[in-house]
């Protein structure tokens, strides 16, 4: 039997081109490619510049099952896919978040894909990077110092010090930071107030530069953010404290683009990285829009199921950046449906073609919703050594049943090689389906209708139930003219309702939308449908325990 190697072992085993060759795949003239080290660059805006009449590459969206202890492995197939299409001889590029931290040291370990489909080098990727999580952490520090500075100056605005929204950012889980008071120690010290941080990746300045179309457009946005409210309750923006170019020049390197590689060389795109909660879970337009220029085929992922994810990436993403998707790549596992069916997380390794069997109505739901789209999908079982073969047989058969395109996926294990089904299917898909992709509401409905479209088409709820705050606030947006945005919905990943308990596909459910957040610089409204959070705390045994490093400077303990 062979020895399962972890994740990094792979990665550091294999071999990695200088960042040159991999540019040079791609056609990037020389003064286009700024080199990070030997293995990573960022790549200059003046890309697009040069490629603006090129036809774009076809984009194709991996998104997956509702998310479950097991593990469904969506960047992994991404990656994968990618890989196989290089194989097949076709000019693919990789567009996926960059990694934070904070899921990094606490859970995850890891998050550029895994086995023998993962971008390199691997330990950079998840640790620094090039910097754009601390350029992003560091506008939006600057940003809360200004404004505290200017309440400590004599408060022109007149802030209510007790309306500030803005928060302060740390790429870390530190729940001894979500509540703290600032400014205490008397006059020299600022205005003492209640404050709080939230990670870095929950800022609203990481949704808007992964939504930001170019500098000037990153300013504008960065411009409309709302960080607090007048003793009027009228809002205060940036453009109101006048920090807007200073944000801007400091994001001003972190906005290009950075280009890696996979295991297999195949080229690959990494650069922002949003919550999928309180944003939209998806990298930046910057580099899905580049890899489209520079490749034939981009292949890209939305955070967590396609209830939330994709749907953020087609009602929103797509919709600003007027990206059209030509394929939906949706990601399952059979330990992840057993879940779905009722299988405690201990008891996945036995066969249990019943709970399989009842669990696939997650995937159904996840399928309906794309048609409702209107994009043509594959279905990629990313196979698990676990899964026994009649297991796979029975998901095969129910595809097969209901005319549903599938291909089982062995990325992890046989990286590109393990992909070519799937890359074949999806080829043969694109070709004799026409993406026929909409967003599934209009932005000038009302903010009621927006949430019972999504709530409705996508998670099959009866309806949707709004606090009275919530209806408060929509009347406080609506005279604010805040009212013609998408909306970002912020719910629990495991369930398609608003009860994280509810798996498989609930029925008879409606939601509840408590409360609103403007994020007008984003340029969505966010509405919460449980508690959110955006600070998460390091669980009893932290990942970051096992990292270490070894005498010769050598990476261990990063999955
Ligand atoms: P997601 O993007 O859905 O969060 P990842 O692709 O990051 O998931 O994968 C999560 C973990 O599961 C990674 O450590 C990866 O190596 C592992 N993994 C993914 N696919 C498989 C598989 N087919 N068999 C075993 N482990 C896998």
């Amino acid at each position: 039997k062979k020895q399962i190697k972890s994740d990094l072992q792979i990665a550091q085993e294999a071999t990695i081109k200088p960042i040159k060759e991999i540019a040079e795949q791609l056609d990037i003239l020389e003064g286009e490619l700024e080199p990070y080290g030997h293995y990573k660059a960022k790549l200059s805006l003046s890309v697009m510049e040069r490629l603006h009449t090129k036809q774009d590459g076809k984009v194709i969206l991996v998104t997956a099952i509702n998310p479950t202890p097991a593990g469904e492995g969506k960047s992994t197939v991404t990656v994968g896919l990618a890989q196989a299409l290089h194989r097949l001889g076709k000019k693919a590029i990789v567009a996926m978040r960059e990694p934070s931290l904070g899921p990094v040291m606490g859970i995850k370990g890891g998050a550029a894909g895994g086995g023998y489909a993962q971008v390199l080098p691997m330990e950079d990727i998840n640790l620094h990077f090039t910097g754009d999580l601390h350029a992003i952490t560091t506008a939006n520090n600057a940003l809360a110092a200004i404004l505290d500075n200017h309440i400590h100056q004599g408060n022109e605005l007149r802030i209510d010090t007790r309306k500030i929204t803005w928060k302060r950012v740390v790429d870390l889980n530190d729940r001894a930071l979500r509540q703290v008071v600032v400014g205490l120690g008397g006059p020299m010290q600022g205005v003492p107030r209640e404050d709080g941080f939230d990670i870095t990746v929950a800022s609203e300045i990481m949704a808007i530069f992964c939504l930001a179309s170019d500098l000037q457009d990153l300013k504008r946005r960065l411009a409309s953010i709302v960080v607090a409210y007048n003793i009027d309750n009228e809002p205060v923006t940036v453009a109101d404290l006048g920090a807007q170019g200073a944000l801007t020049l400091l994001l001003k390197d972190a906005i290009k683009p950075n280009l890696v590689q996979t295991l297999e060389h195949t080229p690959a795109l990494i650069h922002g990285g949003p919550f999928a909660n309180i944003a939209h879970g998806c990298n930046s337009v910057i580099a899905t829009k580049m890899a489209a220029k520079l490749g034939d085929y981009v292949v890209t992922e939305a955070g967590f199921g396609a209830d939330l994810g994709a749907e953020k990436f087609l009602n929103i993403k797509a919709r600003m950046a007027d990206i059209k998707p030509e394929t939906v790549v949706i990601v399952a596992t059979i330990r992840a449906l057993k879940m779905h069916g009722g299988v405690p997380k201990e008891r996945l390794n036995e066969e249990n073609i019943e709970a399989l069997e009842a669990g696939i109505e997650n995937l159904e739901k996840h399928i309906e919703t794309i048609q409702a789209f209107g994009v043509p999908y594959v279905v990629a079982v990313n196979r698990f050594v676990t899964d026994s073969k009649d297991e796979v047989e029975a998901l095969m058969n129910w595809c097969a049943s209901k005319n549903v395109p599938v291909a089982l996926t062995e990325v992890w294990e046989k990286g590109g090689e393990g992909g070519v089904m799937l890359a074949e299917k999806i080829l043969e898909v694109m070709n004799e389906i026409e993406s026929q992709f909409s967003p599934l509401y209009d932005v000038s409905a009302s903010i009621q209708e927006k949430v019972e479209a999504i709530a409705k088409t996508v998670y099959g709820a009866q309806g949707v139930d709004f606090a009275p705050k919530a209806l408060k606030q929509i009347q406080q947006f609506e005279a604010n003219g805040w009212d013609h945005l998408p909306i970002c919905m912020a719910k629990t990943q495991y369930s398609l309702s608003d009860d994280q308990t509810k798996l498989g596909r609930p029925t008879d459910f409606k939601i509840t939308v408590r409360e609103f957040r403007p994020s007008l610089g984003a340029g969505f409204l966010v509405a919460l449908t449980g508690s959110i959070m955006t600070m998460p705390g390091l669980p009893k045994k932290p990942a970051a325990l096992n990292m270490d490093i070894d005498e010769n400077g050598h990476a261990l303990g990063i999955f």
